[in-house]
């Protein structure tokens, strides 16, 4: 298993090395993300098996869970992934395996090796399935059986962009997927959670910052609080120009 650096050496490139070394040699990076792809599309044929005749509100749990999935993603990230709370695995695999080996100023992947270190484990996603299972249960229960299907099939699309996105950002800067600007710009709110200072600070959205907007916990970047402080400036100016 690649689990885990030395509080010592946390982002350096010695711990990558060791981390990296300790992947199993019958691991395969391709085959973990086919195996992403399979999962996703088999949990997303489910889904809609149990949709039927939808009727126009019905479509509206499609933005609804994909909300939600922002939140979980949030809370999630923020709780145990940041946390050694029992069970550690979550703390283990994202803070002293992801983050030691990937700090801000480097996050690029080097080799298809080193997608076990960014890719969840392919148990993640049914995990993740049952655990809002009662949720589903829920809408169900409430909106019935087409609104549980699209509900479903809106969370598993979700976790899709989410674990994609991530992995685009943990992308070399000459990939053609690193040129798009959407990329770059989601790019750079996680390249600052990275900064091991400011990983528990904020920033614990992975995909589309709307929950760290929402409650707060948007980090900025040295790029926006420039703009801001240029934009004080020339409100300062002004006001000096008029008195
Ligand atoms: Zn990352
Ligand atoms: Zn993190």
């Amino acid at each position: 298993m690649a689990d885990s650096a030395g509080a010592a050496d946390f982002g350096t490139p010695a711990a990558r090395a060791r981390i990296v070394s300790r992947i199993s040699p019958r691991y395969r990076g391709e085959m973990h993300f086919l195996g992403l792809l399979t999962e996703v599309a088999l949990l997303m044929g489910v889904a809609l098996w149990l949709v039927r005749d939808v009727r126009p509100w019905e479509w509206l749990l499609v933005p609804a869970a994909l909300v939600f999935g922002n939140g979980v993603e949030w809370l999630v990230h923020r709780g145990p992934l940041h946390h050694p709370w029992p069970p550690r695995l979550p703390y283990n695999r994202h803070t002293l395996t992801h983050h030691a080996a990937f700090s801000d100023r480097d996050m690029a992947v080097a080799s298809w090796r080193e997608l076990r270190i960014v890719l969840f484990p392919l148990y993640a996603l049914p995990l993740l399935e049952v655990m809002v299972l009662p949720v589903f249960a829920l809408v169900w229960w409430t909106l019935g059986r087409n609104a549980a299907g699209l509900f479903a099939f809106a969370s598993v699309l979700y976790y899709l962009i989410y674990e994609l996105l991530h992995l685009a950002y943990h992308l070399p800067a000459h990939h053609p997927v690193s040129r798009l600007r959407v990329v770059g710009w989601l790019k750079r709110h996680h390249q600052r959670h990275h900064d091991p200072r400011e990983m528990t600070a904020g920033n614990f959205n992975v995909s589309i910052p709307l929950f760290d907007w929402l409650l707060g916990t948007r980090l900025r970047d040295a790029e926006d609080q420039g703009a801001q402080r240029a934009s004080a400036d020339a409100a300062s100016d002004a006001t000096h120009t008029i008195s």
